[in-house]
């Protein structure tokens, strides 16, 4: 069984596909970050914007691979009128889920994958990199964190959240990756909001000063949406 946090149909925020309509399957768990607030001092990622601790999101709860996959079309079906009995049919596009967490890769197996592509979905994974990737994954975002070792080294795009300690050497290691996209994102401020304007001023210049990195925010905060 898979513990999910919560489950809602929105637009993707940030990164490549930012702008199109997803569902979002958000896993509960991290590994680098327990998500108790006393504890985000002395965990390893510590800037964490998001809720994946326990079940109890919309629609969250101990789902089976099908079951899962079945919610999650249903989802997607009854959100999109563009889907529903052919109607307008030329207006919907493929269906596309986005999971992430918490770190995702500590639940998905092929199981899940094999049965969200029966139901014809374009999968996209967000995920900090340090776990080993499951295949058949349509669409691959890796955000690396700061104190871990990143072991997946490719996929669609990796997005860098800024700045969070990583070297000038960290981030030329990261250009020399295999990635299609490359995105770097200012780091929103949970404690101290008056650092915010900083970072996007640091990672507005990066960008200016190092053209393969490509300037990612987060759209859903400006916007008001999940
Ligand atoms: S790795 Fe991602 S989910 Fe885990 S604590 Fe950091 S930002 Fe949050």
């Amino acid at each position: 069984m898979y513990s999910i946090k919560e489950i809602f149909y929105t637009l993707q925020g940030e990164g490549a596909m930012a702008g199109r309509a997803s569902v979002f399957c958000r896993f509960s768990g991290c590994n680098l970050w327990n998500g108790r607030e006393k504890d985000r001092e002395n965990a390893v990622c510590k800037f964490c914007d998001t809720d994946f601790v326990g079940t109890d999101g919309v629609n969250g709860g101990k789902y089976g691979a099908e079951s899962l996959a079945e919610f999650i079309y249903n989802l997607w079906i009854n959100s999109n009128p563009c889907t529903q009995n052919g109607k307008n049919s030329k207006m919907s596009g493929k269906p596309y889920v986005v999971l992430t967490g918490g770190e995702p890769l500590l639940q998905i197996d092929i199981a899940l994958i094999n049965q969200l592509h029966q139901y014809n979905f374009e999968i996209a994974i967000e995920t900090n990199g340090t776990q080993p990737l499951v295949k058949g994954i349509d669409w691959v975002c890796v955000s690396p964190k700061f104190g871990s070792e990143l072991v997946l080294n490719s996929g669609n795009e990796i997005k860098v959240i800024y700045p969070q300690g990583f070297s000038i050497e960290d981030m030329e290691y990261f250009s020399g990756l295999d990635f299609e996209h490359f995105f770097i994102q200012p780091k929103d401020e949970i404690i101290n909001k008056t650092e915010v304007k900083s970072n996007i001023e640091q990672t507005i210049n990066f960008c200016l000063t190092h053209t393969k990195w490509q300037l990612s925010i987060q759209t859903h905060k400006y916007l008001g949406i999940a």
